[in-house]
């Protein structure tokens, strides 16, 4: 850590298909435009509207296998029958930069970047209902009915780990939900070793000689 520019906090954000993360993330962006969102990289099909390199990079499984076997994943996963990963080198040069960076993931990468970067700050979104999931995911015109079963299946297993998480967040009212985590990234910002290295000069200014 340096005093000009302390490294950057790495978010982690997961939630079952359905509670409204991306939404929440993308809103929360938009509030605090300092907040580099990582571009995972993934075999599913692109969606209608979707762009590689803005949404995901869309690569085939073989790729996407062979740059397991090189290692430029920081975690990886398998999640709905497709295969996800984010890229270290991108992640660690941001935080290098002082960037705060956020990873939209499931559980799986979760459990693996708690391991490799422990100082992580993790957020689980709750929906407020499984009717209302349920109805969140098939409101989702662009997924079959096959999709829409696999994912409110996979529900389960996403929300059995959500006491792992450091925060957990209910999407019930929206704006409520996004206050919620705003303050979560403002309130890490405000933590005390970020603080003093942010503000040396400050403190050392406030004790110097002087009545
Ligand atoms: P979707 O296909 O709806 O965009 O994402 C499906 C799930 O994969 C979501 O839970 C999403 O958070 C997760 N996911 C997206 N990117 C990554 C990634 O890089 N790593 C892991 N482990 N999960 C990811």
């Amino acid at each position: 850590m340096n005093a000009s520019h302390p490294q950057g906090t790495l978010f982690v954000v997961a939630a079952p298909s359905g509670a409204g993360k991306s939404t929440l993330v993308n809103a929360l962006l938009e509030r605090e435009p300092s907040i580099s969102l990582s571009i995972s990289h993934t075999t599913r099909p692109p969606r209608p509207g979707e762009a590689y390199g803005q949404h995901y990079y869309f690569v085939e499984r073989e790729a996407f296998e062979q740059e397991v076997a090189d290692g430029i994943f920081l975690e990886h996963a398998e999640v709905h029958g497709n295969l996800y990963g984010t890229s270290r080198r991108t992640v660690q040069e941001l935080m290098a930069q002082g960037r705060d960076v956020l990873l939209e993931i499931d559980w799986q990468g979760a459990q693996q970047i708690r391991v490799t970067m422990p100082d992580c700050v993790s957020v689980f979104i709750l929906p407020p209902s499984r009717v209302e999931l349920e109805r969140r995911l098939r409101g989702r015109a662009s997924d079959s009915d096959e999709v829409i079963e696999r994912r409110l299946r996979n529900s389960r297993e996403e929300i059995a780990h959500a006491h792992e998480f450091d925060y957990i967040i209910v999407n019930d009212r929206f704006e409520d939900a996004l206050d919620d985590l705003q303050a979560i990234v403002r309130a890490v910002r405000l933590r005390t070793p970020l603080q003093r290295a942010r503000h040396q000069v400050l403190i050392d200014e406030l004790l110097g000689a002087g009545p």
